[in-house]
């Protein structure tokens, strides 16, 4: 059933609903949409604010960390007086203020193989907003086996990369980096450091991305790559192969024309 349409709903949506490409009947998709945004750091805090101010009806949060004082630099969910505490649940109520129709499940725990599938069941589509590649593989395995859109991103130094993995349609994480680099010779942004506000606009981009895979609207990132140079001022798309060999969407069924998939 449609969400009663108040004069306070009206308003809020207002910029939205005059869009055609989303009227109120799109309005009523991001209500009923639920989306998962794996880490609440420098890209979760800027996807979950923009997901959440656009209406998402379901916003579920994975992270098992607390706010540090070197968060705060571009992770923008949080404020000085939050350090020391739990970053999902301090997410929830922000979230809440921003836009009280969002539902929003906070999930102050590790992602792993245990309980990655259990996860991400609830949800429509997964935002990868994570700083690590194991987690990477892990989320990437478990959205292709599920067949749920994944919106993956990561950022490093001035430097930002965003794709959409839509299992049976395009190249997943594994087709594209088919091996794990050696922890010790990936720098991490503890190390590397990373300009906030690149963090900022690869979340904002995902999130974007997000609402056009819920809307159906537009041409989603799938089978390409973005890469953002924040120091240049310079987009660049680099176009992405399917692996036939790659050890997990090897098998699924290639069916672009439904949109469809399975497991052979
Ligand atoms: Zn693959």
């Amino acid at each position: 059933m449609e969400p009663a349409w108040s004069e306070t709903r009206r308003e809020r949506y207002g910029r939205q609903l005059v869009l055609t490409e989303i009227g109120p009947s799109g309005q009523h998709r991001l209500w009923e949409a639920r989306v998962l945004i794996i880490g609440a750091g420098g890209l979760g805090s800027p996807a979950a604010l923009y997901l959440a101010a656009a209406g998402v009806g379901r916003i579920g949060l994975v992270d098992n960390d607390t706010v540090e004082l070197s968060n705060l630099q571009r992770q923008i969910l949080y404020r000085t007086g939050d350090v020391g505490r739990v970053k999902v649940a301090l997410a929830e109520s922000r979230l809440a203020e921003l836009n009280p129709d969002v539902r929003v499940t906070p999930y102050a725990v590790r992602l792993d193989a245990g309980n990655v599938g259990g996860l991400i069941d609830g949800y429509d589509l997964v935002i990868d907003a994570v700083d690590n590649f194991a987690t990477r593989y892990l989320v990437n395995e478990a959205c292709v086996s599920a067949g749920k859109p994944l919106v993956e991103a990561g950022v490093l130094g001035f430097e930002g990369m965003l794709t959409v993995i839509k299992p049976g349609e395009g190249p997943c994480y594994r087709c594209i980096f088919p091996d794990p680099p050696p922890a010790e010779t990936v720098p991490d942004t503890r190390q590397a450091g990373v300009l906030g506000t690149v963090a900022g606009t690869l979340g904002i981009l995902q999130a974007t991305e997000a609402l056009k895979l819920i809307l159906e609207i537009g041409d989603p990132l799938v089978g390409r790559m973005l890469h953002y140079d924040g120091l240049s001022a310079c987009f660049r798309e680099i176009l992405l192969e399917r692996l036939p060999s790659c050890p997990v969407c090897g098998r699924i069924t290639w069916s672009k024309a439904s949109g469809g998939s399975s497991t052979s």
